[in-house]
Order: C-alpha cells, then sequence, then structure tokens
C-alpha cells in the first residue's frame, strides 16, 4: 500500500494527539500512526490511550519528508552508493526496453562507479537525459515483472 502524504501543518502544536485523532487529523490509516510510532515517533509518555505532543509529530513528519528520496534531475540517475542523484560516466546511458514505451535507463555513477538504474519512457529519454549519448539496447525486452526494480525516480512517472 503506498503511503500516503500527511501534512504536518494540519498538526497543531499545542496540543496531544491519540492514535485515532492524529489519523484523522493527517489522512492517514491508524496502522501508519503505529508504525510512526516504530519509525521513532516518541508518544507524550507510556500510559494509555498513547497520546503524541503535537511538536513532536511535526519535527517527527518534516525529519521523514527530508529523508525521502529525492526525484532525479534531469542527466541524473539516483546512485544508491552515493545516496544522490549522479550524472552518469561519460555522459554515457543505456536504456533498455521492458515494454513498447518503457524501461530501464542503466549509466555507471561518475563519481563512485556504482551501476545505477532509472526507469524512463522512451519518448522522455531526450527530456529526462539531456546532453548523454542515450543508447538503446536491443534485444532485451524481458518478461513482464521480471524486470529489475528501480525502486528510486519513479515519481516522474506519475503524470
Ligand atoms: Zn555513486
Amino acid at each position: 500500500m503506498p503511503a500516503r502524504r500527511a501534512n504536518p501543518q494540519r498538526v497543531k502544536l499545542h496540543r496531544s494527539y491519540s492514535v485515532s485523532e492524529l489519523a484523522l487529523c493527517c489522512g492517514v490509516h491508524k496502522n501508519t500512526i503505529r508504525h510512526w510510532q516504530a519509525k521513532g515517533l516518541e508518544p507524550v509518555d507510556s500510559s494509555r490511550p498513547t497520546l503524541f505532543r503535537g511538536a513532536t509529530i511535526r519535527a517527527f513528519l518534516a525529519k521523514a519528508k527530508a529523508s525521502r528520496k529525492s526525484p532525479c534531475p534531469p542527466g541524473t540517475l539516483y546512485c544508491l552508493r552515493c545516496r544522490e542523484p549522479r550524472k552518469p560516466a561519460l555522459g554515457m546511458v543505456d536504456f533498455v526496453p521492458i515494454t513498447e514505451s518503457g524501461g530501464n535507463l542503466r549509466a555507471i555513477c561518475g563519481t563512485c562507479e556504482t551501476v545505477m538504474h532509472r526507469r524512463a519512457r522512451r519518448a522522455d529519454l531526450g527530456r529526462i537525459m539531456p546532453g548523454c549519448t542515450v543508447q538503446i539496447t536491443q534485444g532485451q525486452i524481458r518478461l513482464k515483472g521480471r524486470a529489475s526494480p528501480s525502486p528510486n525516480c519513479d515519481k516522474e512517472r506519475q503524470n
């Protein structure tokens, strides 16, 4: 299930929230709040029902947002080792078609030489890889669902 984006601005700083109040306020499921708690959102104390301070929630959500993967700017792929979008070495990128219209970009990180991947639509190649030499790799159309995952930089595809 994809995580819904909570809006920290809706959480009032000087209020305390129970799990269900917070879920309602942020428009997420109660399980999401439990998940946040597991990820470090601290309750006011250990008594029941669990309460969270508005200020604590805001800080938690702001931090979560900051650590979320940033979308790759044009001309870059996300390098898992550098943990940042990086330019391909020598401006060279392979495009491995997976479907009629889309596939995976593959390049070597110009900084650490790790192989990087990025999902892309064939029609977008010029736009997302400006100034790069994109080589279309032929004959590699694989079975659906067997393509190597590229979890990063998928946000741009959603339009
Ligand atoms: Zn790298």
